[in-house]
């Protein structure tokens, strides 16, 4: 296992950090930071990283697509490549919140994100769905947001059962850029 840095019993260190080396081999997760750091509940506009992420770039935030009530973003913390959240602009945590022209953009870009990331990977299934309150598993119940995530035969292995770990094959930034390209162009 030469590329973990542990060979045999012998283990280098090139870079002489600190830390003791040792057998075990890491799978560096390292956008989960944010979210290991993150204590306190989001209640309000100004700490919601929903509210946040359209007043910055889309590469920054990564956002896959600007509708004009509610917009489209890769999941910081995907359980599968290509794992959408559509979530409105407006601050508001349940889908009963939601007025009829949001409810209707909401399901819209759904749908499209589906097509889309159908086009743009091939999933055979996807799972959707809104957890609404932290009862309802909602890391983020202050604002509104539906899960789209793809699915493929055999993408569950042991580690999320074992480890709550997940291993994911593709950058988030290459994957958002697939997936904004396709979005105009998918009927
Ligand atoms: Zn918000």
């Amino acid at each position: 296992m030469s590329e973990h840095g542990a060979v045999g019993n012998a283990v280098e260190d090139d870079f002489e950090l600190p830390g003791v080396p040792d057998a075990f081999q890491r799978l560096w997760t390292p956008h989960r930071l944010a979210y290991v750091k993150k204590s306190e509940p989001v209640e309000g506009v100004h700490d919601c990283p929903f509210c946040a992420a359209p007043g910055r770039s889309d590469e920054e935030s990564l956002i896959v697509h600007r509708g004009k009530l509610a917009y489209v973003i890769l999941n910081l913390f995907p359980y599968n490549p290509g794992h959408l959240l559509v979530c409105p602009y407006r601050h508001i945590p349940d889908y009963t919140d939601l007025t009829v022209e949001e409810t209707a953009e909401f399901a819209a870009l759904t749908q499209r994100a589906m097509r889309v990331v159908r086009a743009v990977s091939n999933p055979s299934g996807f799972n959707l769905g809104m957890n609404q309150g932290v009862t309802g598993g909602a890391g983020i119940a202050a604002h509104l947001h539906q899960h789209i995530v793809p699915r493929w035969g055999g993408d569950v292995n042991f580690l999320p059962i074992i480890a709550g770990t997940k291993a994911i094959t593709q950058t988030l930034g290459d994957v958002r850029e697939q997936v904004a390209n396709a979005w105009d162009s998918v009927e």
